[in-house]
């Protein structure tokens, strides 16, 4: 029987709650096709700077590195809220655990259960047949780039005595645009074959090149339809076309802003999954934060981490027939009626309002 070893990291907030939701249905999901799972839990986040002193322990790294996959919930929380530069973030186990394990892919799948379908802002025509997939650069560009803030008397203000200056460099090499290239056309043959780049080429030289490198890769795939669009252009297709989209492929600040822009169309946070891959152990995460508000009352939705669990399934062990079941549960208990309370809406009865437990019963029940 085949076994594989799970690093968990729970975190913060709903975390605890919504993980355990999502190894329930991992390991119904593995019961029904002869898998078995062998998992360690880790701290990461708050949780490990109340123990440890730090957001990401050299212990929690040990475990992730030991393991065929990670599975994570949430981090963060008012408790540890500072500005203070000199104290420990929960955030930096995020950042941490991404740049330890390599993890240069961020693969947003944005997809509207049509039972939820009211939940967007968007008219239901707009957001018909909504499903694509945003390919995020994770590790280069901006937000790892030399930056710096100092002062200089070119820079003084009329507010300041002494003017500050600051930079941030956008930097790519060839390989990074490969590599993520490469990753986002392998997805877009699995899909409906068509990838959109994202880029400012009118503008930024990493664009120009992210252009050229992307269409000669692109070239590897004849199969695959490619399009290039500007990302200020992008920002206003997704919401008036959106379903034209199958794969968004783009650089790292691009892609943190248009993720989070695609994942509103969806209307529900507590939906949406992600996968961040490397050439090693992946990590699957929901991209909601830990609810900090709604923490400790058995109330969260777990549907995001459950289908970060199938993401898990999917890219790291192959198990296509298992997450598919996974992805057709989730949509039969919906299209059944059942929510919890963040996507319920004025016509769900009371009796079909239900908890972070029940949630997970009803998608294993449906497996
Ligand atoms: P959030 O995503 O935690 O919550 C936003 C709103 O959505 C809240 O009202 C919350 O109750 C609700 N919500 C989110 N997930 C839900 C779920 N599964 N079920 C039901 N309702 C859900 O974002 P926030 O409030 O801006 O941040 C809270 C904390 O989470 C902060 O400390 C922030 O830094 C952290 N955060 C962590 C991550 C991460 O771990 N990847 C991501 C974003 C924010």
């Amino acid at each position: 029987m085949t076994n594989y070893k799970i690093c968990l990291l729970p975190g913060d907030g709903i975390g605890p709650e919504i993980i355990a939701e999502g190894v329930k249905v991992m390991n119904a999901a593995g019961a029904k096709y002869g898998v078995t799972f062998a998992c360690t839990e880790a701290l990461i986040g708050g949780c490990a700077i109340d123990a440890a002193g730090t957001a990401l322990p050299d212990e929690t790294l040990e475990v992730a590195n030991a393991s065929d996959a990670v599975l994570l919930a949430a981090v963060g929380g008012p408790k540890w809220d500072t500005t203070d530069p000199a104290k420990p973030r929960p955030e930096q186990g995020l950042l941490g655990i991404r740049k330890a394990l390599g993890l240069y892919t961020n693969l947003r799948p944005v997809q509207i259960f049509s039972a939820l379908a009211d939940a967007s802002t968007l008219k239901p025509e707009v957001i018909d047949g909504v499903d694509m997939m945003i390919v995020r650069e994770l590790t280069g560009g901006l937000y790892f780039g030399k930056r710096e803030r100092f002062y200089d008397e070119e820079g003084a203000g009329a507010l300041g005595a002494r003017g500050q200056r600051a930079y941030d460099t956008l930097e790519y090499r060839e390989y990074e645009i490969e590599r993520i290239a490469r990753q986002a056309f392998e997805a877009a043959r699995k899909r409906r074959g068509k990838v959109t780049s994202v880029d400012k080429a009118n503008v930024l030289e990493t664009s120009r090149m992210w252009r050229e490198i992307v269409h000669r890769v692109g070239a590897e795939y004849p199969d695959v339809e490619l399009e290039d669009l500007l990302v200020d252009n992008t920002a206003m297709q997704l919401i008036n076309r959106p379903a034209d989209f199958d794969v968004v492929v783009t650089e790292n600040m691009f892609g943190d802003i248009l993720s989070d822009e695609a994942a509103q169309i969806t209307g529900s946070l507590g939906m949406l999954a992600s996968a961040s891959l490397g050439d090693g152990v992946a990590l699957y995460e929901p991209s909601h934060g830990s609810a900090p508000d709604i923490a400790g009352r058995g109330i969260a939705n777990p549907l995001a981490q459950i289908l970060s669990v199938e993401m898990m399934l999917r890219y790291s062990f192959g198990m296509t027939e298992a997450a598919d079941d996974i992805k057709r549960a989730v949509t039969e208990v919906l299209d059944e009626g059942w929510r919890t309370g963040d996507i319920k809406d004025a016509e769900t009865p009371a009796d079909h309002v239900v908890g972070t437990v029940q949630m997970g019963d009803l998608v294993v029940a449906h497996l």
